[in-house]
């Protein structure tokens, strides 16, 4: 680096020093404290310095826990109602009622036990459970639980709730049966 360049890092960092995580603050400010004062910096220094720019401009994502409260309301009804028995089919994921923990649901992912979404909707993934695989199509069955049962039923001709054939021509068109599209709340 050139004494220029240098000098518009050390600016650079001086204006970043909020953003310097908390470890590495009294470094910062040393590099910055020692350059002001004696107008020279070695070259690892300035390394440290570009370093510490790069890592304070990088923000830290915020590890955001997906949840699905669309899926759970969907089964608000049911599980109002006690039943037992109640599954949302979409793509490649199964979503059902555990019947014996009111407010769970078992998910499953290509006929696999996936995990399990809880009272507070929240994704407990079963252990080995790819989430790469798996996240996007909840995602995509929380953007719109119904849309995604209709999507579903009208690719297979089979009823997203009950997995029975639809046989009956508005039923086809509709993507769900009658009775289950009263089944879930939506
Ligand atoms: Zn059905």
């Amino acid at each position: 680096m050139t004494d220029v360049e240098i000098m518009a890092a050390v600016e650079r960092l001086q204006k970043l020093l909020p953003d310097v995580p908390a470890h590495r603050q009294e470094f910062a400010k040393s590099l910055i404290h020692q350059y002001s004062t004696k107008g020279y910096m070695s070259e690892k220094q300035a390394w440290w310095v570009e370093k510490m720019i790069s890592e304070a401009g990088t923000p830290v994502v915020e590890k955001i826990e997906p949840t699905y409260p669309k899926i759970l309301a969907a089964f608000a009804e049911p599980l109002r109602k006690g039943a037992t028995r109640a599954a949302l089919r979409a793509g490649a994921v199964h979503i059902s009622l555990a019947a014996r923990h009111p407010g769970t649901l078992y998910v499953k992912h290509e006929g696999e036990y996936a995990g399990k979404i809880t009272p507070d909707g929240k994704l407990k993934r079963a252990s080995g459970i790819n989430p790469a695989a798996l996240l996007p199509l909840l995602a995509e069955v929380e953007r719109d639980p119904k849309e995604a049962a209709i999507a579903y039923g009208r690719k297979t001709g089979r009823c997203s709730i009950c997995g029975r054939d639809l046989t009956d021509p508005e039923s086809v068109a509709r993507g769900i049966g009658p009775i289950c599209l009263q089944l879930l709340s939506w």
